[in-house]
């Protein structure tokens, strides 16, 4: 309902997968899984609103992989209940975090580095996730094309996410491919050059 963007990424050669924010639809992420022969490796959450995290649990149960989401996005997760009631949805079963993605974690899916960087602002455990050897960042709602992820929810900061931004995700090559958590894909070129909202930045 929420139109989040879910990314599935894995190895060829090992068939070692990695899922990104199961918000919802993980009969369809299942389906993709099973057509390729993929060993879901671990689930990441960009951060813990309902449309990122909603179907984690089911994902867990289904593939065993162990979830990865930042601490300060704990308390956030724990209340889907009021998150859910926020939207009028009903609550999704509540997942447990079996490892704490901090800055600087790598994960490696077959040769690929995943690197973790905390980003918060959008909320206070946001992170996104580079993965230098395919040119691509995760963005979760940390940045967007033409807009960065709002900050007027509880734990939000528009200080923070900006710096955030400015500190972690500008600095990586222009040619970056971003996969954001809503909308199409863009560039750090292209951000860094035309989104309005990084203008104070430069
Ligand atoms: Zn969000």
């Amino acid at each position: 309902m929420l139109q989040c963007n879910c990314s599935i990424f894995a190895d060829e050669q090992s068939r070692e997968g990695l899922v990104i924010d199961p918000g919802d639809n993980i009969d369809e992420i299942l389906e993709i899984v099973r057509r390729h022969g993929l060993t879901v490796k671990a689930i990441f959450i960009t951060h813990a609103h309902i449309d990122h995290i909603g179907g984690a649990q089911k994902l867990k149960q289904a593939t065993g992989a162990p979830v990865y989401m930042n601490s300060n996005d704990l308390e956030l997760a724990r209340r889907l209940d009021v998150q859910a009631a926020w939207l009028g949805i009903r609550e999704p079963e509540r997942v447990e975090i079996d490892t704490a993605a901090k800055e600087g974690e790598r994960l490696l899916v077959g040769t690929a580095e995943f690197h973790v960087l905390e980003t918060p602002g959008h909320t206070q455990g946001s992170i996104s996730l580079w993965i230098p050897s395919e040119g691509k960042l995760i963005a979760g709602d940390t940045l967007f094309r033409d807009s960065i992820g709002r900050t007027d929810l509880p734990g939000g900061d528009g200080k923070q996410i900006l710096r955030s931004i400015h500190t972690k995700l500008m600095p990586l090559p222009a040619e970056t491919v971003v996969i954001p958590g809503h909308g199409p894909n863009t560039t750090i070129g292209r951000e860094k050059e035309s989104n309005y909202f990084l203008q104070s930045l430069r």
